[in-house]
Formats: structure tokens, sequence, C-alpha cells
């Protein structure tokens, strides 16, 4: 079965069929002012999945994420503090500091979560030049107008402006439901700011006969054309950035490129909200917000027992456009799953032949819009089936090519050579396990651990597993 993907532009299910023998992948990536939260890393391990998918067909992918390291204000329309800024003041760190800290920490999260790096990182601040460039184009063809606070898209320029969420056009007039200030229209938006007279900044730039700083959205235009082209096949995000950042990316980049459509598919992955035991505090059935101060991190995660993994693999659990709630049951739960996921191969023979059957099923699942529920369940169909374990082992090393799981390194873990002193303490312990010894059984436990092995008691018996 060919790839069909939704495409939030023509609301169907559509054949894939990219421009060039490169597939053209943008994704909006992290504002950087604060640490990411499982809401955040839903979106990325979507994209990452589509990316996978995309891989396992033979497609190859360049692939862009950003960092957003200025312009992004409080109201993520144009009013409000930017975040870096408030994150500079929060923590009395420079706002530069800020942007490098959590940076780092965001490539540390991801690199747990499996998460292939992106071909391009580009920041930002890298690439102020490219966005006065795309402001400018805009100013000569007429689609600007200047307020003493920065420099405006004006939305009637542009007619199929709202396309991708069905604005209607009585909803694109001027409204009394935003602050307008010296906006003409009420969708119109900030292209390139001012700095407020008496403001400090730290971020800024001379530009337009003013110290100022990008709008949120023109860096997303501007650094996917400069690595992506004047057209390119997917565009991606949370679906909270459908009507304001991807609509505004589209309405700017379409009139200063000329091309339409400027990105053939958008795809927007669900929330993930706050579930009834989310987090201290209320909020349930919210969206999980770094606003919101209800935000659980993947740091939090971990100082409770639970291995990123596993929140990857609850989160394969539910189709990408399903909203899902978080829930600390339904986490552990997953956390077992995987840890018996593990135990269950861990005496698998060699990988030999796979079982095409499988193979061709998890395909059609996955390439039915990423349907991983569906793919996984084939998954522990497989584990069930009468198949030899080399042939089963062989189909899971190809279906975690899209799920990222680490079956094949969890296998060799639990089948490496293992050294013959070590050997002797499984069996010492194996032995006082079975005479109910749970003093020895400890110390032989702890013993072991510091020759860097530690024992998986399964229902096929002890399994030693070298560890990282
Ligand atoms: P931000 O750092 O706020 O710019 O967000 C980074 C990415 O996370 C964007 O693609 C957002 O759409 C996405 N996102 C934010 N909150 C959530 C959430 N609760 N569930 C899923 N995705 C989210
Ligand atoms: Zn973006």
């Amino acid at each position: 079965m060919d790839l069909k993907l939704y495409n939030t532009l023509s609301h169907k299910k559509e054949l894939f069929e990219p421009l060039k023998k490169i597939v053209g992948l943008y994704t909006c990536g992290p504002t950087v002012y604060n640490f990411q939260h499982l809401g955040n890393y839903r979106t990325y391990i979507f994209e990452d999945t589509l990316k996978r998918v995309l891989l396992f067909n033979a497609f190859r992918v360049k692939h862009v994420m950003n960092i957003t390291d200025v312009g992004h204000l409080t109201d993520d329309a144009d009013n409000g503090e930017d975040k870096m800024e408030k994150g500079s003041r929060r923590e009395g760190k420079s706002a530069w500091k800020i942007a490098d800290f959590y940076t780092a920490d965001f490539k540390k999260d991801i690199a747990e979560l499996n998460i292939i790096e992106p071909t391009v990182w580009c920041k930002a601040t890298d690439h102020i030049k490219e966005q006065i460039a795309l402001v400018t184009t805009l100013q000569k063809k007429g689609y600007t107008y200047e307020t003493t606070d920065g420099i405006y898209f004006n939305t009637t320029r542009f007619p199929s402006y709202g396309e991708l969420v069905r604005l209607k056009k009585q909803e694109l007039q001027a409204g009394t439901r935003v602050a307008m200030g010296e906006k003409k229209n009420e969708h119109d938006f900030a292209l390139w700011k001012f700095t407020r007279p008496g403001e400090k900044r730290q971020m800024e730039w001379n530009a337009f006969r003013h110290k100022g700083f990008p709008g949120w959205h023109i860096e997303c235009s501007a650094m996917s054309i400069k690595y992506l082209g004047k057209q390119f096949d997917i565009h991606c995000g949370g679906v909270d950035h459908m009507s304001v950042h991807h609509t505004n990316e589209i309405a700017q980049s379409e009139c200063a490129t000329g091309k339409h459509p400027w990105v053939r598919y958008w795809l927007h992955g669900e929330f993930l909200l706050i579930g009834a035991d989310g987090a201290a505090g209320d909020g349930a059935g919210e969206k999980m917000a770094k606003s919101g101060e209800n935000f659980i991190t993947l740091a939090t995660l971990k100082q409770k027992g639970i291995s990123p993994l596993a929140y990857r693999y609850l989160l394969l659990q539910t189709h990408y456009r399903k909203q899902l709630a978080f829930s600390w049951q339904a986490l552990r739960s997953a956390e077992s799953g995987l840890q018996n996921l593990y135990q269950t191969i861990a005496r698998y023979d060699k990988p030999k032949i796979g079982c095409a059957e499988f193979e061709e099923n998890f395909k059609n699942a996955i390439n039915d819009d990423l349907n991983m529920p569906q793919a996984l369940a084939l998954m522990w169909r497989l584990i069930k089936s009468d198949y030899p374990s080399s042939a089963k082992l062989k189909t899971l090393f190809e279906f975690d090519k899209v799920l990222g799981l680490n079956i094949k390194a969890e296998w060799k873990r639990r089948n490496q050579k293992v050294p013959k002193r070590v050997m002797q303490l499984v069996h010492e312990r194996e032995k006082a396990r079975l005479e109910k010894n749970w003093q020895r059984s400890d110390e032989l436990r702890e013993a072991l651990e510091h020759t860097g092995y530690r024992v998986e008691d399964t229902p096929h018996g002890p399994v030693t597993v070298k560890m990282v």
C-alpha cells in the first residue's frame, strides 16, 4: 500500500507524492525559554514517527527544525512580553544563556526519546538577515503597512488568507474581540516589531530605521524557504499552531514567493491534555501548557523511575489525530508493557528470515495515515504467533525502525557474552532465591551490579542484562 497522509489543507487522507527525490520536511521547534513538557514531546514524537514512516517507505528526507530563541510573545499574537526576555527575568540570566540552556536540555531529551535529529537545526537569531529580506520583499510587493510599533502584514491583500482552517470571510473583517491597536484588520499580524521607547531588550537589531526584532511567524517562513526551497512537501506542528502561526506562515510565504501552495501537505498532532491524575493542581481536560504551570517534564518522569521510552510507547497507543489525557496509571502500565516486551524477546534466537505476512500488514497500518495503535497490535500478535523466534526477531527489528523502542539494543543487552565470574554470581543468586534466602540474594544482586550487569527475573527465568 502506498503512503496516505491526512492533509489539514484538504481535510482528507491523500496519497503522498513528493515534489522531488528528497522529501522536504519542516517541523516547528521549541521556544527555548523553559523546559519542554510531555505535551510538546507528543508532537515531536508524532513528527518523528512520520519521518520514520517516510524512511521506511524508502524516501530520503531532509528535515529542518527551528529553535525559537526570539520573537515569540507571551500571548502568541503581537502583544505581551517576549518569552525569552520573560525567561531571562525569571532566572536572572541573559536571554542568550537561557536559550542555550533550554536548547541543550531539549536535545538531551529528544535523544532519550529516540527522536532522530533533524538534518538541519536552525536558530531564529542566526537568521535575522533572511527574515529582514523576507519582510523587505513583502514590503516591496505591497503586502505590508507600518504602525508606530512595527511592520504588519495586511491580510486583506491575500484573498486565500485562513484557508488552512477554513476561516470565513466575515471573520476576516476587523472586529472588537482582539486588541486592534493600530492594526487595520483583525487578523493582520506583525512581521517585525519595533522596540518600544524606553524598553530595554537584550535581543534587538537595527532594521527598518528602528531597533527591533522579528515577529514569531516570519522565522519559520524564512528558514524553511532557505533550507527547503520556495515550495516543499510537508510542514508539521501541534494543532494549536493551525489558526494563527501556520495560517500566517502561509500568508507571508505565498505572497513573498508567489507559490501556491507553498507547502503541499500540512500535518498536525493533537494535544496531550492534563488527565485527572495528571499533575499536582487542577486543570484536568486542559491542554498541557508551559504557561499553565501544570506541565510535566521528562526529568519528573525519570525521577519517578519511568523510562522515557515508556512515554513513547504510551503515545504510540493513540492515533496522533486524537486527543490524549495524560495519566500516571496509563504511563505505568506502558512501562510494564515495554519491559514485558524486552523480557519476552530476550530469549529469542538470532534473527533470520522475517515474517513477510506481518511485515506487509505492518506497512499497510503505518501507511494508513500512521495507524500506530494498529501497528502495535500487530507487533503483539506476531509475538504470540507460532513463527520461530528467529523470524519474529527479524521482523521486530524491522518494525522498530518505525516504533523507535530500542528493540535491537535491548535484545543485544540481554544476549551478550557474559563473563564467567558474572555468570557464577547469577547462578549463586538464583540458588539463594530458590532457597528463599532473600538477604543473600539481595547481596548477590548488589555484587552483580558492581560488575555492570543486572538480573531480570522473568516468567521464563532469570535474564542477565548489561547495564548502560
Ligand atoms: P512551543 O515550544 O510552545 O513553541 O511548542 C512546541 C511544539 O509543541 C509545537 O508544535 C506545539 O504545537 C506543541 N505543543 C504544545 N503544547 C502541546 C500539547 N499539550 N500537546 C501536544 N503538543 C503540544
Ligand atoms: Zn513555526
